[in-house]
């Protein structure tokens, strides 16, 4: 299921972002191209201009000033005389001049075209040929060769004794800046998808992994609920099935299992309803100034019985000078503590030690529980304070279920606290909690 919608969200991510990027791509591609275009353009007039004035001062147009003009502007000048073109139109190789002579006619044909009206003004009388004069630039796209040209038309005189000089200028190499800067942008916007795709695959990855990880959780914390749960209810099961038919004398005896496996389920069902409460952050810490060498002088006395039943020495270790109060939750505090002691008490054969104690270092308060029991392995030490999680050694302990720990920690967490285990010097362990 997490892998569908790790996907879809690197494509949504990438389709988004790509789609922003190209929009901003083409807006950028066609503020560019217009302007290189009307540059051009505004280039090539101003060009027209000067070959106008040129023009005006000048009596005589020689063919040597023309093939100059030619050859300094990249231009392909056409000279008319009346209509009829001038012998400097027929000096180059005949093949040449059948591109020119296509040009030259096309060029004339989208001049019709596009300035029909203003060519009928253009007709006054002059009387000195050189009088009148006038210019037109405008753009075409040659159909035979399929390039643009800009093209410009100089008159000269008027209807009888007219001079045409028109001059194209092919737009080929603007088309291929423009290609090769749409080229250029393609391959960025290509590899920008790419790189998109890759980080969005990595960066929902990210997103996703606390809740693949807490999905994991949950499905173990269920199993492992219900596996719990089994156990006890079979029990509870199977002695209610049996009182039926059990002569009265055994009957008490079945009752007093239904009663203790009861209440086993309603312990492991309150320390589940305590790690929800933690999950869902439900779990009220209610702060107040605590006097804790007093809080743990009353675990202390409430663990006595329990300890002196496996005839396990119990003692307390509280500083001598009075301490400041602690602003914790006492009944909350007062459950790690229990959690900590009946381990302590559980884990530790008879005639055992346990040590609770409570010192302070640099502003914390630091509550230990060491005793010389079982002790835990390295490998176990990573893994206790996970949920429904028994060391191999302990797992014969009917009423434990692997909660205490996970409980302890979320109560020392949402204090702001620590929780650690160590192994204690007479090769049990020491529980460290630090306020
Ligand atoms: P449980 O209810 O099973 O004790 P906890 O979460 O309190 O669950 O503890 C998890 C595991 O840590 C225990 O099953 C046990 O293996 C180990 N453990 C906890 N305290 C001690 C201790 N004082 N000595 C040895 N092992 C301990």
């Amino acid at each position: 299921m997490f892998q569908k919608v790790h996907l879809r969200l690197t494509l949504l991510c990438t389709g988004i972002t790509a789609a922003i990027m190209i929009i901003m791509s083409l807006c950028y591609l066609y503020v560019s191209e217009s302007g290189l275009k009307s540059n051009q353009f505004q280039a090539f007039r101003n060009d027209i201009n000067t070959i106008s004035t040129n023009l005006e001062h000048q009596s005589v147009i020689s063919m040597e000033w023309l093939s100059k003009m030619e050859a300094q502007g990249n231009y392909l000048f056409f000279v008319l005389d009346n209509g009829t073109p001038f012998l400097f139109n027929q000096l180059n190789s005949p093949e040449e001049n059948d591109v020119r002579e296509r040009l030259l006619a096309e060029s004339r044909d989208a001049y019709l075209d596009q300035f029909a009206m203003e060519t009928s003004v253009q007709t006054s009388k002059p009387d000195d040929v050189f009088s009148i004069l006038t210019h037109f630039e405008y753009e075409f796209i040659s159909p035979s060769m399929g390039t643009q040209y800009y093209a410009g038309r100089i008159t000269m005189g008027a209807q009888d004794s007219k001079l045409e000089i028109i001059v194209l200028s092919s737009a080929l190499k603007l088309e291929q800046q423009i290609n090769k800067q749409r080229f250029r942008f393609l391959i960025i916007d290509i590899s920008a998808v790419i790189l998109l795709g890759v980080f969005s695959w990595f960066f929902t990855g990210r997103l996703l992994k606390p809740i693949v990880e807490n999905q994991e959780k949950q499905t173990l914390f269920i199993a492992s609920a219900s596996h719990e749960l089994r156990t006890p209810l079979s029990v509870i099961l199977s002695a209610a099935e049996c009182c039926k038919t059990a002569p009265p004398e055994r009957r008490e005896n079945f009752l007093k299992t239904i009663t203790l496996e009861g209440m086993r389920v309603s312990s492991l069902v309150s320390d589940m309803l305590t790690l929800t409460q933690s999950d869902t952050n439900r779990f009220t810490i209610q702060k107040k100034p605590v006097e804790l060498d007093t809080l743990l002088m009353n675990s202390y006395e409430a663990f006595v019985p329990l300890a002196q039943e496996k005839s396990i020495s119990l003692s307390v270790e509280l500083p001598e000078d009075a301490l400041p109060p602690c602003n914790a939750d006492p009944e909350r505090i007062s459950q790690v503590v229990s959690i900590l002691l009946h381990n302590a008490i559980s884990y530790t054969p008879r005639y055992g030690r346990i040590v609770l104690s409570l010192t302070m270092q640099r502003g914390k308060f630091r509550i230990a529980v060491t005793d010389n029991g079982i002790g835990i392995s390295a490998a176990d030490k990573k893994r206790i304070f996970d949920r429904f999680y028994r060391a191999e050694k302990s797992r014969s302990t009917k009423d434990h279920f692997g909660l205490g720990l996970s409980i302890a920690h979320e109560i020392v967490k949402a204090h702001g606290g620590s929780i650690s285990v160590n192994d204690s010097e007479s090769g049990g362990s020491c529980f460290m909690v630090v306020l």
